[in-house]
């Protein structure tokens, strides 16, 4: 069998011993002590094997960088293993929720999302040097804490680590139980659409009214126009609201849209024409705010390259290693933007993310970090 394999077959228990350190730890994106309190118990866990850097926030947790001391000389160049250290779960999930291991999984908040990533890394790291094996370049492992919110503050920092990158490798979820990964995510735009009418008395002095309600429905027929499911362009104005009373032409209204797209000429394009809207009725005033928040992560040939090699890799782990594409955004979408050959979706197996039943199966703990471990060593 492979040596990376057995290794991380035999260190299964530590392993799960130490996810349930990770996901007893909680971590909201919107509680930075909490956040820190994670990249703390990370680094003091680390800092025996790996040299530490804490990208210091105001506003959210600090973000960690974790560059493994590994065997092997080093030429040019690092590889980017990404993931994140905040979760969608408020403090005190744990409660109604805590970390168990029952029916072959181990559950709890942010166990697959992706608290699990992190340790596959981890023993990845672990496995390469216990075994001697020589890795050819930097490994870097960048937690941000901010994910789950958009990544505002942290998208600088992996962007920076990217450019010093011959590959990135994301730890966020697999998908299916089968664990594919992931070589295609949706950019996601977000825009707000502002009215602004003329109030009046609907019984009184309807005329002089220009309603904003009215203008905005006939804006959103022309928005949802922007859909365009053949070319996986999506539009949804998810949220609207204005006016004030039934019998007062509305002054105000607004909506939040969020926009998908493959491809990054179609991001612009569609950004194009959102800034381009003109109000039907000319007094009202419209504005539009927004932008391309994650430009897609693209099936590019670079991105399908890194892919093969780890099915192959794969294949020789005795796994089957299938692929997807996904509508939703990571931080690998900045990596792949910035023309780096990036690979989504190698953590854990299982499902559920974001949600009650958010588990992953321990048997496929093994093969995953010998996947991450032989996919560092061949690049
Ligand atoms: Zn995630």
């Amino acid at each position: 069998m492979d040596a990376i394999l057995s290794y991380a077959q035999a260190r299964r228990d530590a392993m799960v011993e130490l996810i349930r350190r990770l996901v007893e730890i909680e971590s909201p994106s919107d509680n930075k002590a909490a956040v820190d309190r994670l990249g703390e118990f990370l680094a003091d866990y680390l800092s025996a094997v790996a040299d530490l850097r804490v990208h210091r926030a105001k506003q959210v947790g600090n973000h960690l960088r974790v560059k493994f001391r590994l065997p092997g000389k080093k030429k040019g160049g690092q590889i980017l293993a990404l993931g994140h250290l905040d979760t969608v779960w408020s403090l005190g999930t744990l409660e109604r929720m805590p970390f168990r291991v029952a029916d072959g999984r181990l559950w709890g908040p942010g166990v697959f999302d992706m608290k699990t990533g992190i340790a596959i890394v981890v023993f990845a790291a672990e496995s390469l040097r216990e075994l001697g094996r020589p890795v050819g370049r930097r490994l870097v492992m960048q937690l941000n804490s901010d994910e789950e919110i958009g990544s505002d503050s942290s998208r600088a920092i992996t962007e920076a680590e990217a450019k010093k990158s011959a590959a990135a490798l994301v730890l966020e979820p697999s998908a299916g139980l089968e664990g594919r990964v992931k070589t295609g995510r949706k950019g996601v735009g977000d825009y707000t659409i502002r009215v602004k009418g003329k109030a009046s008395h609907s019984g009184l002095d309807f005329e002089a009214g220009a309603s904003a309600t009215l203008e905005l429905a006939r804006q959103m027929l022309t928005i949802a126009g922007f859909t365009d499911l053949k070319r996986g362009i999506t539009v949804n104005p998810g949220v609207i609201g204005g006016g004030t009373r039934t019998n007062v032409v509305a002054e105000e209204a607004w909506a939040q849209v969020d926009m998908r797209v493959w491809r990054l000429a179609d991001g612009r394009r569609i950004d194009k024409k959102f800034r381009a809207l003109q109000p039907f009725d000319r007094r009202c005033r419209l504005t539009v705010e927004g932008r391309l928040n994650r430009p897609p992560l693209e099936r590019t040939p670079a991105v399908l390259r890194l892919y093969r090699q780890a099915r192959k890799i794969a294949g020789e782990l005795g796994v089957k290693l299938g692929e997807t594409q996904v509508g939703g955004g990571s931080d690998g979408n900045f990596t792949a933007a910035m023309g780096v050959p990036t690979l989504d979706g190698l953590g854990a197996v299982g499902e559920g993310a974001h949600a009650s039943q958010e588990s992953v199966l321990i048997d496929r703990l093994a093969d995953r970090v010998a996947l991450v471990a032989r996919l560092i060593e061949s690049l």
